[in-house]
């Protein structure tokens, strides 16, 4: 026989907030999660922002996308792309409402931290050959050493031509290392603070040790890997002057656990927000408000840039829009609604101590919305205002949508910033939101797959909910 409830717990129940994890409310929601994430799974093959773009144009044709044309009156239901220098790409669905009465944008970020490639990175030390990187992003170094590592990126040749690379994630590729001092030497490194274990000089990254066959030449084993590059790509030294390569981790995108209840991979920051506000963008057939996803680029160095949010593309593309209608940009931008779509971090247990516990946010209890993120007094951050929050909290509702609101960790033990600054710049009302990852910024990040299918069916909601935005 069932207790009856006490008048406490009565109480309790109606006044106190207790969050409630996917799985307790569903302990089914894994299956569809997991389908939904071989999608995503295989977005995750592309590790650089060229690659995403590319990736995603011809999917969004099959979709019915077209490329915008400036100045063109779309009609609702119409859906178009544009993209940015091969690196961002705005992808919208015109709403039955008028820009001017607002648009519902989503933005995450294709770019990962990685190891760039230096302007002159190819060197023969003691007959081997290494690329000289520079990192990309905010790393600890050390984790990218005896890593496989594959090669990205394009190359301009001196006659104009554009030749892509991506070699070393294939079985049958050859790969590439950034080698680590043995154990046995290394009394001195383990010495070392984390930061100079392995200091940014030493990130070079082998790529062979075979020399040419001519005594005549020195820097034979250099001539022979030029050689080799020459032949495979037609590429000279001199035209890696015009080059963006880098070096990303090798590994495939996994299921993780026994009950592959989550995914590990490279650049799951922000892959996993790009990929859900992708798919709920190609969903979304004939939206009340029209849709505008925005895959950008240079995140991880500050957003600066033609490609960076802090650039006016997003802005001018925005104002074609608002022309095409006969309105003003700034009254479109007043009346928007951003999600900035961007990882947080998920609790850990093997660190409690850089966590405050009411405030964190927990693996398999949704995304994150968060009010800010910066650091310190709360310095360079988007503050959502209460009336925001409980506007986007008021559509999840409506759409059944398990969330968590969260800071990233303890008050002054670090701290970290998204676009979202950048965006509300325009007078967007912005908030942050994204899913909970373990290990950001490492070779391999883990995301929980329910998050991620929970970000997509939020991102959903608020491109699909009619309710309208009276802040
Ligand atoms: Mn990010
Ligand atoms: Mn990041």
């Amino acid at each position: 026989m069932a207790e009856k409830k006490s008048k406490g717990q009565k109480l309790a129940e109606e006044l106190l907030y207790k969050p409630k994890s996917i799985p307790e409310k569903d302990p089914k929601f894994l299956e569809e999660a997991s389908k939904f994430c071989e999608g995503y799974k295989e977005f995750l093959a592309n590790k650089t922002e060229r690659e995403a773009v590319a990736y995603a144009i011809p999917i969004l044709k099959k979709h019915k996308y077209t490329e915008y044309v400036p100045g063109k009156k779309y009609k609702a239901g119409e859906k178009f792309y544009m993209v940015n220098r091969d690196k961002d790409l705005i992808m919208c669905t015109k709403g039955k409402k008028p820009v001017s009465e607002g648009i519902r944008v989503s933005v995450a970020h294709l770019d990962s931290p990685r190891l760039d490639f230096k302007p002159h990175p190819l060197f023969e030390a003691s007959e081997m050959v290494y690329f000289k990187t520079h990192y990309y992003g905010g790393i600890k170094k050390y984790q990218w050493t005896t890593v496989p590592m594959s090669i990205r990126g394009v190359v301009m040749t001196k006659d104009g031509k554009k030749v892509t690379i991506n070699i070393g994630e294939e079985e049958s590729d050859p790969s590439f290392l950034i080698t680590d001092l043995l154990v046995h030497l290394a009394r001195d490194q383990m010495q070392k603070t984390a930061s100079k274990v392995v200091e940014g000089e030493q990130l070079n990254l082998l790529i062979g040790s075979w020399p040419y066959d001519d005594d005549k030449v020195s820097n034979k084993a250099k001539l022979a890997i030029m050689d080799i590059l020459n032949k495979k790509y037609g590429i000279t030294e001199g035209d890696l002057e015009a080059a963006e390569l880098c070096a990303v981790p090798a590994f495939k995108a996994r299921d993780l656990g026994f009950d592959r209840s989550m995914i590990a991979g490279y650049g799951q920051d922000d892959s996993s927000c790009a990929y859900a506000e992708f798919r709920a963008e190609i969903d979304t057939k004939d939206p009340e408000y029209t849709t505008m996803t925005i895959f950008a680029d240079k995140e991880e160095t500050g957003s600066d840039g033609v490609t960076g949010m802090a650039s006016y593309f997003f802005r001018d593309f925005v104002e074609d829009l608002a022309q095409s209608e006969g309105c003003e940009v700034r009254h479109v931008m007043r009346n928007s609604l951003c999600l900035s779509a961007d990882v947080g971090a998920g609790f850990d247990p093997a660190w409690p101590e850089v966590w405050e516990s009411n405030n964190c946010a927990f693996m398999n209890y949704g995304p994150i919305l968060a009010k800010y993120d910066g650091a310190g007094g709360k310095y360079s951050t988007n503050d959502a205002s209460a009336e925001l929050v409980n506007y986007v909290h008021r559509i999840f509702r409506e759409a059944d949508i398990t969330w968590q609101m969260a800071e990233l960790g303890k008050i002054d033990v670090g701290g970290g910033g998204t676009i979202a600054s950048y965006i509300s710049l325009n007078n967007i009302d912005t908030i942050d939101i994204g899913v909970p990852v373990l290990s950001m910024h490492a070779p391999v990040e883990v995301v929980a797959k329910a998050d991620e299918y929970m970000l997509y069916k939020a991102i959903y909601a608020v491109y699909n909910s009619k309710l309208p935005k009276e802040i």
